[in-house]
């Protein structure tokens, strides 16, 4: 038979290789950026157009390349940064594949301008799709400048793959973030679609992640010093009173290499435990040194994952040393469950509390402050859902609310649920309801036996409430006596910002002020005052979270959102009115059978399925 193995031309391999390389316009932007460090640039400045569906461009002050460099550069394995296979153990440059201008210059259009210091001139290259358009002298300052337009403009299918552009710039933002934390020496700048972002001068660790996470980070770090033979470390770690429901700032740099490690996370973690409320994750800004020997950066195209030759004395020695800080600077002593960690405490934790634990057990988290929420008959008719929700939420088990309260509330609900009850599933009129286990409520329907969770069942609920309150905008806002200033980030008021129309339809009232500070002068009425700010920090998690699809809505995402938070918690006892009340209110919703995350809220078991099981 004949022969039928052949060579791949380079273009080809080229786009192979890009494969691994570039997944997104956020690879490119991570590489171009760590060209420009390897360059020893001292100012790097990042443009951006369309989420970099547009351009990605990056203009450094670096060592620039000679025209015969710069020709080679876009070639494969070509690189100036290692000689021998050896050299993979001694790296001190980011990159060292050679394969990051070829993989990019094979998919987009290419432009490169690049001139050394020496020189008068400098060199200017098209390349479109691994081929060389033009290569030009031309007068540029000292530096590289690269500009990629139009990525994957050769493969249909990686474009379409692409996600919208919110989500593409925070994966750019992301990268951004990663590679200015681990270089505070360097002054960088970031513009997206013509607006700077991020203007970050030269400055120490500390300033530098002041300076991407806004100033109120300042007061919550934790400095973490530490120098072994087997590893120095150096950065901080956030306080565990500001841990956050999202991962979102957790780095570790790795020789100043951003690397993602499980194992280390959880050596962080272990350091933490017993600090964090339940679903709160430590953030941390850790720079690792090792010797370059110890490790191997070459077992992932992105560079993002290392093999350590000791993992286990690294863990031992993170954990240690976090610890010290935390113990150092008194935090472990000072927390204590306050008020607001109630919040997140389920129910048998603080059953389980101990003496030195103040916790105040008459404290209900739904409780609101009854003067903030308005029982006036106009507000019924104006949104009885809200209102009827307010009162919901502002029950507690030992309930001291009056009959009569619920008694408006029922007559509220019964137009809603009348029609229900000619299903064969819906509960028949006055049957009792009982309470499993905090988590579940048992009722009876004609043919047999309903099991309500009641989590679920109350996200559900509300979740129905906010979309509608959103669609129709008529969410009802109890104005606030004194408007709330609560600190975000830049990038936080940045998700919120994209929220506002959708939050305002809720009921919120804001005013972004600059100087990351959100002020907010009305809520929902189904909202607690005391939630307002956990409810935001939850929505801004779920959002950097989301893993978006073509489905993604804005919209559902914020009535998820708040359902989720606001929604009674497994765990919580519930009254007899309360018990009724959940389950006629689920049976008034249009998709009473699944959460907002599409998991069962009920099942049913007929009489005939109970009476097989007594065979
Ligand atoms: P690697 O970074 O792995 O060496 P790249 O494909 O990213 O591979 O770059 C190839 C070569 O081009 C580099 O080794 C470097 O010599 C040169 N180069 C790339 N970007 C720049 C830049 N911004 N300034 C100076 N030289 C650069
Ligand atoms: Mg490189």
């Amino acid at each position: 038979m004949a022969d039928i193995i052949q060579l791949l031309p380079d273009h080809v391999a080229n786009q192979i290789a890009a494969g691994e390389v570039v997944q997104r316009p956020a690879s490119v932007v991570k590489e171009l950026l760590e060209n420009a460090i390897d360059a020893g640039a001292t100012t790097i400045k990042l443009i951006i157009k369309d989420a970099g569906k547009t351009l990605i461009q990056v203009i450094d002050d670096g060592k620039g390349m000679s025209d015969t460099d710069a020709r080679l550069s876009f070639e494969r394995h070509a690189t100036s940064k290692i000689r021998s296979a050896d050299d993979l153990f001694q790296l001190h440059t980011k990159g060292f594949r050679g394969e990051a201008l070829a993989s990019i210059a094979a998919i987009a259009h290419v432009e490169l301008k690049t001139k050394q210091a020496q020189d008068e001139i400098g060199t200017c290259i098209v390349i479109e799709g691994s081929k060389v358009v033009s290569q030009e002298v031309i007068v540029t300052p000292k530096g590289t400048s690269i500009s990629v337009k139009n990525l994957f403009f050769n493969i249909p299918a990686r474009r379409n793959f692409l996600k919208s552009n919110p989500v593409e710039t925070r994966h750019i933002i992301d990268e951004f973030h990663r590679v200015s934390l681990a270089h505070p020496s360097i002054c960088f700048s970031c513009f997206h679609n013509g607006s700077e972002q991020f203007n970050l001068p030269i400055s120490n660790y500390r300033q530098r992640i002041v300076a991407i996470f806004g100033s109120k980070t300042n007061e919550k770090l934790v400095p973490v010093e530490e120098s072994t033979e087997v590893v120095k470390i150096s950065g901080f770690v956030g306080k565990p009173e500001y841990a956050k429901k999202s991962r979102g700032e957790q780095f570790f740099f790795v020789n100043n290499r951003f690397i993602k490690s499980a194992y280390l996370n959880h050596a962080i973690s272990s350091a933490f435990e017993g600090l964090l409320k339940e679903g709160a994750h430590a953030s941390y800004f850790l720079n690792l040194t090792v010797n370059p020997q110890t490790i191997d950066i070459n077992i992932h195209p992105t560079k993002t994952e290392i093999k350590f030759d000791d993992e286990h004395t690294l863990y031992a020695i993170l954990r240690a040393s976090v610890k010290h800080s935390l113990g150092q600077f008194n935090i472990a002593p000072v927390l204590d469950f306050e008020r607001d960690s109630n919040l997140d405490t389920p129910y048998n934790y603080k059953q389980k509390a101990t003496p030195s634990i103040a916790v105040d057990s008459g404290f209900n988290p739904f409780k609101e402050d009854e003067k903030t929420v308005p029982h006036t008959a106009s507000n019924y008719k104006k949104a009885p859902a809200a209102t009827w929700e307010s009162l919901y939420v502002g029950l507690e088990s030992k309930s001291t609310k009056s009959k009569t309260d619920f008694d408006e509330v029922h007559f509220e609900s019964e137009p809603e649920t009348t029609s229900v009850f000619n299903d064969s599933k819906a509960i028949e009129e006055k049957q009792p309801t009982y309470q499993l286990h905090n988590k579940y409520i048992i009722s009876t329907i004609k043919s047999g036996m309903l099991v309500i969770n009641q989590k679920r069942a109350h996200q559900r609920i509300l979740y129905e409430d906010f979309l509608q309150h959103i669609t129709v905008k008529e969410g009802v806002s109890q104005q606030l006596l004194f408007p709330l200033s609560l600190p975000f980030s830049q990038q936080e008021l940045e998700i919120i910002r994209q929220l506002k129309n959708d939050l305002e339809h809720t009921g919120f009232v804001f005013n972004l002020l600059k100087d990351e500070v959100l002020e907010i002068s009305g809520v929902p009425v189904s909202v607690p005052e005391s939630e307002v700010a956990i409810i935001l920090e939850q929505l801004i998690a779920d959002v950097q979270n989301e893993v978006p699809d073509s489905h993604f809505s804005a919209t559902d995402l914020l009535a998820k959102s708040m359902a989720k938070s606001l929604a009674i918690k497994t765990g919580q006892s519930l009254s007899k009115e309360e018990q009724e009340h959940l389950v006629n209110r689920l049976f008034a919703c249009k998709a009473p059978s699944v959460s907002p995350t599409n998991r069962l809220t009920f099942i049913t078991m007929s009489i005939d399925e109970l009476e097989k099981k007594f065979v």
